[in-house]
């Protein structure tokens, strides 16, 4: 394995491969559900590029930035181990110059997430429009964990015409249900417990569903019930545009949920 810091010399690596290229772009701290999205993009494909960028525009101020975990050495040794070609571990000043060309994110990025996070989503696609700049990849892997964001990427491949197949990836979840998160860490052992239930309201859902419920209210008052004194930031049941809908389509609903923990918000969703 490779590891790259300038974008020069990932551009000339890239001028020389003529076969598949799969991406899988992250911000480090690599877990169990990162490396899903790697051995995907392996398994697909010749050659596979992985970043570690901890992107500084998708960030608000007084989010954790300073404080997101760095890993670099064993992020390194797990790159390695799931044979990676090349890692482009870039500094912001590579990524960055003072005064950009701005992408701005429709206006369905200023809903649940983008909501708490007011343009959040427009760094998020300023970076990933860069990256696939520099690695023009053929497949580029993302987790359904991020919905909103996923969602939001493939829009911009179609609106801008690029040449990437973007490929969803299914959310990797610890034995007990909660979904992998880097900021996972950040909790303690009763946070930690309440945690659970996240995972286990949406799969009470799906349950509720898979036996004909098809009301959306209903469903978001049992998983409230479930929730019980937890610090919901939100429910929501949307379609796979994002459209908040009152009755459920299966094969074309995500439920979608954010508990917060302290300062520590968690997400979770299933797609239906
Ligand atoms: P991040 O490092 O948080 O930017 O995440 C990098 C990629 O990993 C994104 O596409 C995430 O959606 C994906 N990802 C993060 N957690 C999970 C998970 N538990 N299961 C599947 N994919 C995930």
């Amino acid at each position: 394995m490779k590891i790259l810091k300038t974008v020069e010399e990932l551009q000339n690596i890239r001028k020389t491969i003529s076969s598949n290229v799969g991406f899988v772009p992250t911000m480090g701290a690599l877990h169990n559900g990162h490396i899903s999205l790697i051995k995907k993009a392996r398994e697909e494909n010749d050659i596979v590029i992985v970043s570690i960028f901890l992107n500084p525009t998708q960030f608000l101020p007084g989010e954790d930035l300073d404080n997101y975990p760095r890993r670099d050495e064993a992020d390194k040794r797990i790159c390695e181990l799931c044979k990676v070609d090349y890692l482009f571990m870039p500094e912001i000043s590579t990524m960055y110059e003072k005064e950009e060309v701005l992408i701005k994110a429709p206006n369905k990025s200023y809903i649940l997430e983008g909501k708490t996070r007011p343009g959040h989503f427009d760094g998020v696609l300023q970076v990933v429009l860069k990256l696939f700049g520099i690695v023009q990849p053929t497949n580029a892997y993302f987790g359904k964990k991020d919905a909103q964001q996923l969602t939001l990427i493939m829009q911009m491949v179609k609106n801008l015409f690029l040449c990437v197949n973007i490929v969803p990836c299914e959310i990797v979840r610890e034995e007990d249900g909660l979904a992998l998160s880097s900021r996972n860490i950040y909790l303690d052992s009763n946070q930690r417990k309440d945690a659970l239930c996240l995972s286990q309201s949406l799969f009470m859902a799906g349950a509720l569903i898979s036996r004909g419920e098809r009301n959306s209210q209903i469903i978001k008052d049992r998983i409230n019930e479930v929730m019980k004194d937890l610090d919901i930031e939100y429910i929501a049941i949307v379609d796979r545009e994002f459209n908040e809908i009152d009755t459920i389509e299966v094969k074309n609903t995500i439920i979608l949920i954010v508990v917060r923990f302290g300062k520590t918000r968690l997400l979770d969703n299933i797609w239906l």
